[in-house]
């Protein structure tokens, strides 16, 4: 079986709709994990919002109106049959009416994860509705009844054994289709994968079912070795390896949700990233192959929102069990560390996620004589093979040798080597890389 997932802007359009049931309707048995139609999410986000933060229900209210027209617009425009087209419109009806009964009530997270669901609920079933339309035999399998996460991480175990089950007791389908991005937790309220969480989905999915392939559709052909938004001239990469893709997602490269190639990794299932909007492209192949030259920069990616810490002890360094006191405060907190360098008498390091900034830094001040917080920091991850015994690994910093850079991080693993620069200066750094590697 093969998965395959396409992303909002991939169902952004009736149109494109219309071209993903083709490009699935191939008669191999399938899962297809879908996104909300792009825009929907961030529309779900300003709404709960309104509601929420703002304390202005009329404002959300407005923005439900309109969320309303954009939803029918859509229908009448991919449905032709009425039949079809009654029941697309019952599926806006059903998420609307629970939009709206949530206008009036208190601050709850776990109703703005309601909210926030609605997008991935609408568009699989509009999918479903038009693949039935069209005479194409397909399932609806509810994400809600096997994708779950315990203490905010996929409870894999569960997945697949759900999963599976669920396969095992529906009819022989050569099309299910179910939602990216949602999720029940250990209390059985609705949840999600985070932000682009579909990808993670379909890698979860892929994994529980041992799938021959997990194919990620999205509008571009697939990685590129530096960020297509920010750097002109980039180029899809025909293969990456998992170790090097997963980096790649985790520092930044917007292509892949940041966990989405471990659970592939873990059953060594091939990921092909492929475009909708050119199907027959070859686009990326991610798999166990480790094909890298020495000292070749496969890829580069930025991951922005960083914080730099650097916590300075004259006292207390040279004494060993300081960086374990470190790391403790930031296990305590749940904070992951991202990069790390020392020196004799200081400490930097970054993380990604600011909830519990200031009482870390209250804590680490104990045990420290300064701490100093920088934000708007960005790591550039250059991503390729640099083993600890090649030369001249550092020579493709030498375009960046009159820009501050922050920390530098090379040796961690032999994928990777990372810089932590100030995030003005972020295109030029990729820019400057870029010209220099690629030229
Ligand atoms: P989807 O909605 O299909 O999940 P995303 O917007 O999440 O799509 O991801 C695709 C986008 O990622 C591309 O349009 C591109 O702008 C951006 N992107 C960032 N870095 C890269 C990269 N290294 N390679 C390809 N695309 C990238
Ligand atoms: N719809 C969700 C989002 O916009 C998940 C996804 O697209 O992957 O973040
Ligand atoms: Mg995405």
């Amino acid at each position: 079986m093969l998965v395959l997932k396409f992303g909002g802007t991939s169902i952004g359009t009736p149109q494109r709709m219309k071209e993903v049931a083709q490009i699935v309707h191939d008669g191999r048995q399938k899962i297809v994990v879908l996104s909300a139609t792009s825009g929907t999410t961030n529309k779900l986000v300003s709404i709960a919002q309104s509601f929420y933060h703002e304390k202005d229900p009329a404002f959300g209210q407005e923005k439900i109106d309109r969320l309303e027209r954009d939803c029918l617009a859509f229908v009448e425009e991919l449905f032709e049959k009425p039949e079809f087209l009654a029941e697309g419109k019952r599926v806006i009806d059903e998420s609307l009416t629970i939009l709206r009964s949530f206008q009036h009530q208190t601050f709850n997270i776990v109703q703005e994860k309601i909210i926030l669901a609605q997008g991935e609920l609408m568009s699989t079933q509009w999918f479903d509705l038009y693949c039935r339309q069209q005479g194409i035999s397909s399932s609806l399998l509810p994400a809600l009844e096997f994708m779950r996460i315990q203490s905010g991480h996929p409870d894999e175990l569960y997945i697949k054994g759900k999963l599976n089950q669920i396969l095992k007791d529906s009819a022989n389908f050569p099309l299910f289709i179910t939602q990216g991005y949602i999720c029940r937790n250990e209390s059985g309220q609705i949840d999600n994968l985070r932000r682009g969480g579909s990808d993670y989905s379909a890698a979860l999915i892929g994994a529980a079912i041992q799938a021959e392939e997990i194919q990620i559709w999205t509008d571009i052909d697939g990685v590129h070795n530096n960020d297509p938004r920010f750097v002109d001239n980039t180029r899809s990469i025909e293969q990456l390896s998992f170790s090097e893709a997963a980096e790649l997602a985790y520092f930044g490269a917007k292509i892949l949700h940041p966990f989405s190639v471990i659970p592939a990794q873990k059953s060594n299932i091939p990921v092909r990233l492929l475009n909708t909007m050119n199907p027959s492209a070859k686009g990326t192949t991610i798999n166990s192959q480790e094909i890298a030259s020495n000292n070749v920069v496969k890829a580069i990616a930025a991951k922005d929102g960083i914080i730099a810490i650097k916590i300075k002890s004259s006292r207390m360094l040279l004494a060993y069990g300081f960086l374990k006191k470190i790391f403790e405060i930031f296990e305590k907190y749940q904070t992951p560390i991202d990069m790390i360098t020392t020196s004799e008498v200081a400490v930097s390091l970054t993380i990604d996620n600011d909830t519990y900034l200031d009482i870390i830094a209250e804590e680490l001040k104990q045990i420290a004589t300064v701490v100093e917080v920088d934000k708007n920091q960005t790591i550039v991850c250059m991503v390729g093979r640099f083993r600890k015994t090649d030369v001249g690994a550092v020579e493709v910093l030498e375009p960046l040798k009159d820009l501050p850079i922050r920390m530098i991080s090379l040796g961690g693993s032999e994928y990777n080597i990372s810089i932590l620069i100030d995030t003005e200066y972020k295109q030029t750094v990729l820019q400057r890389l870029h010209d220099h590697v690629y030229a």
